[in-house]
């Protein structure tokens, strides 16, 4: 597969050049924040963020997308007939991609795109997207994707990996499509075994310092019913403000809603991010709620990720380590220590 170096002045050049071939998505700095965001809206392009505070999951399986569109017009001989809405699934390529959120759409996949379902549109996506990743020199203190199955210089999911030499920066494609990206990206040089050495010298020395912390090996043991009955859970609970952060927040979470707008006699049909952590998400249309109690979303979220998942694919958390329920929940549940919980948990004991 080839690879190329460039400076860094040369690949943020680079990158500007690839406009008439993709839609190019960048972490751009948004406040305090770092945010996916189409170039042209870069004031400053730099590769100096931690991660983005949404992961990239929202450019293949938007925040809301309209689904269908329809009329209520009773003159339309086409009145109450569902059309699917346009969408627009040219080239992507989604730059800068920490390996936990490309490592996340791999786990993802298995919910919309398996051999029962496949949801048409989070494939056509994906399709259209070249993930270029960037492995990372300086992983934070809440970053935990060793522990899951990843690394800081993991490369699945990825089409193309950056590597940060300092002055440079090493690109190497993994795939057909990053070797598509990088033969389009004008400019630097084929990399000498100098520079292929000292970029994996790097990645070994960070991966071999990020520490392996947070225990998953008993979860895919332990009885089902018993972590669910576990005792721990109100504790678990008791500060959380059912906010949502944690799953808006997750490129790992999928669960979405589905409702009808109808404006006049024009309706659309759209499906918008939902979270377990809310109390309607399981309001049923009778008024009972199964998980009306705080404990109960929490357990599921929790139970969901590192138990069912676990249970159902038999390989695997449905967590990429990433970090951000984290650093972000405003009253610090922190799913490492929920793991720790229900991994060392011994029932009956
Ligand atoms: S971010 Fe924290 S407080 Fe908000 S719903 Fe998630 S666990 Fe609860
Ligand atoms: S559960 Fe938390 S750490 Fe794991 S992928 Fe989701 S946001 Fe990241």
């Amino acid at each position: 597969m080839a690879n190329k170096v460039f400076s860094k002045d040369a690949w943020l050049e680079a990158l500007g050049g690839l406009k008439e071939h993709y839609r190019v998505f960048l972490p751009l700095k948004d406040g305090d924040f770092f945010t996916y965001k189409p170039i042209e809206e870069a004031k400053k392009i730099h590769f100096d963020y931690d991660n983005t505070r949404l992961s990239p999951k929202g450019l293949i399986f938007p925040q809301s997308e309209r689904m269908f569109e329809f009329s209520l017009d009773t003159q339309d001989p086409e009145a109450n007939i569902l059309k699917e809405a346009p969408k627009d699934d040219s080239p992507r390529a989604i730059v800068g991609v920490r390996p936990c959120d490309a490592h996340a759409v791999g786990l993802v996949r298995r919910n919309f795109d398996n051999p029962e379902y496949r949801d048409p549109w989070w494939v056509k996506h994906v399709e259209a997207a070249t993930y270029v990743g960037l492995g990372c020199n300086a992983p934070c203190a809440t970053c935990f994707c060793k522990s899951v199955g990843g690394g800081p210089f993991n490369e699945e999911g990825l089409d193309a990996m950056m590597v940060d030499l300092g002055d440079r920066f090493l690109v190497r494609a993994l795939t057909e499509k990053g070797e598509e990206f990088l033969s389009r990206v004008q400019g630097g040089e084929a990399a000498d075994e100098e520079v292929l050495k000292e970029a994996r010298e790097l990645a070994q020395k960070v991966t071999d310092e990020m520490p392996d912390t947070v225990p998953t090996g008993r979860l895919k043991d332990l009885p089902v019913m018993a972590l669910f009955e576990a005792p721990f859970w109100e504790e678990v609970a008791f500060a959380c403000l059912n906010c949502g952060t944690c799953t808006y927040l997750c490129p790992t979470c999928w669960c979405f809603d589905i409702q009808d707008e109808v404006y006049k006699t024009e309706g659309i049909r759209l499906r918008n991010w939902d979270s377990c952590m809310f109390p309607l998400f399981t309001l049923h249309g009778s008024g009972h709620n199964p998980r009306d109690q705080k404990f109960q979303r929490v357990r599921q979220r929790f139970m969901h990720k590192l138990k069912y998942y676990v249970d159902k694919y038999g390989d695997g958390v449905q967590c990429s380590g990433c970090g951000r329920c984290v650093q972000f929940c405003p009253v610090n549940i922190d799913i490492r220590r929920v793991c720790g919980l229900m991994d060392a948990y011994e029932p009956g004991a």
